[in-house]
């Protein structure tokens, strides 16, 4: 393993002062579980190192206040299905949280670190899109907030500056008549290298019938790039849900997808399920806001 500077600040205004002078030269590190594993196959150029896992008292929270849900960085995977604070209507943070990883991965992967990661495979990019979070960046000049979307750059790319922390993850309480769902396909069925992970928030009219807006977010939109499929979005709205438009969303979505051959699937494979798992969102979200579980 080479050998790196390490800095532990005290709180977090010692941390973005740290950051302020050195954030160029250094990476932010909190429960190591992506970054150690790239440190070690000598993928990570860092020369400093900036230790925040020890600041949980001021960035591990969950809080339900104002209409929005704010989730710290240093929130672990595990707090996110411990907590009673997540409704019913938020079951897809739920699943994702029970698919991620061992227990033991659970009990360390930190939200700021999942999102910071910004890899093709990471589970709550997904499910943040969905639910059209805004991420809190902070720095020793302040604090600043943008869209999710606005966020995932690309594969590995963040829009970060390098004196700044990602402090929180904050979204709207969803309103009545909402559910939510997440899938993910991989190889077994645990420690799952995400091939395909889809999380969908639908929120329906008072009829239960019809579609009043659907977030649709995967892991793979155009290329590598997680994002909101928005045709398949359009293609939905106001639509009754009866099975005629679940297909033709289906086929919204064969083209708006880009789905890339790699060597742990093939794009058509990807493709089809990715198409099963609208489906399946779709009657699961339905479901749950008819009542069901
Ligand atoms: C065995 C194993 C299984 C895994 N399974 C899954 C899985 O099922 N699903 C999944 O999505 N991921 C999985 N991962 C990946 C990893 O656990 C997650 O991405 C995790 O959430 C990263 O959190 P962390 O605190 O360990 O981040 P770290 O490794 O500490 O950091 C990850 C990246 O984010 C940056 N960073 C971290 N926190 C911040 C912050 N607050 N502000 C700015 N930058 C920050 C770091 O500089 C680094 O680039 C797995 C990893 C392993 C080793």
């Amino acid at each position: 393993m080479p050998a790196y500077d390490l800095y532990i600040p005290t709180d977090l205004p010692d941390a973005l002062s740290y950051l302020d002078d050195y954030g160029e030269t250094t990476s932010v590190i909190a429960r190591g579980t992506d970054l150690l594993p790239r440190i070690r196959r000598r993928q990570f150029p860092a020369v400093n190192l900036l230790d925040i896992s020890g600041l949980e008292k001021e960035l591990r929270y969950i809080r339900n206040e104002d209409g929005f849900f704010r989730v710290g960085a240093l929130t672990r995977v595990a707090d996110l299905l411990e907590t009673p604070l997540l409704g019913k209507e938020l079951e897809l943070i739920r699943e994702a949280g029970r698919k991620f990883g061992d227990p033991q991965i659970r009990n360390m992967a930190t939200v700021g670190g999942n999102v910071c990661s910004a890899s093709s495979s990471e589970d709550l990019i997904p499910v943040f899109l969905a639910l059209d979070a805004r991420v809190k960046l902070s720095s020793a000049k302040g604090d600043r907030s943008i869209h999710m979307k606005d966020f995932i750059l690309g594969k590995r790319t963040v829009s970060r500056k390098n004196g700044e922390i990602l402090s929180q993850v904050e979204f709207r309480s969803l309103p009545p008549n909402t559910g939510s769902g997440f899938e993910k396909m991989g190889r077994r069925n645990i420690l799952i290298i995400a091939l395909v992970n889809e999380a969908l928030v639908l929120t329906m009219e008072d009829d239960r019938e019809t579609i009043r807006e659907a977030r649709l977010a995967l892991n793979r939109v155009a290329g590598r790039l997680p994002a909101r499929a928005s045709a398949t979005e359009e293609s939905l709205a106001g639509k009754r849900l009866i099975p005629e438009t679940i297909s033709a969303a289906q086929g919204t979505l064969a083209r708006e997808l880009a789905l890339k051959t790699d060597f742990r699937a093939s794009g058509d494979y990807r493709l089809e399920i990715a198409k099963v798992y609208l489906k399946r969102l779709l009657e699961l979200c339905a479901f749950r806001i008819r009542g069901g579980n």
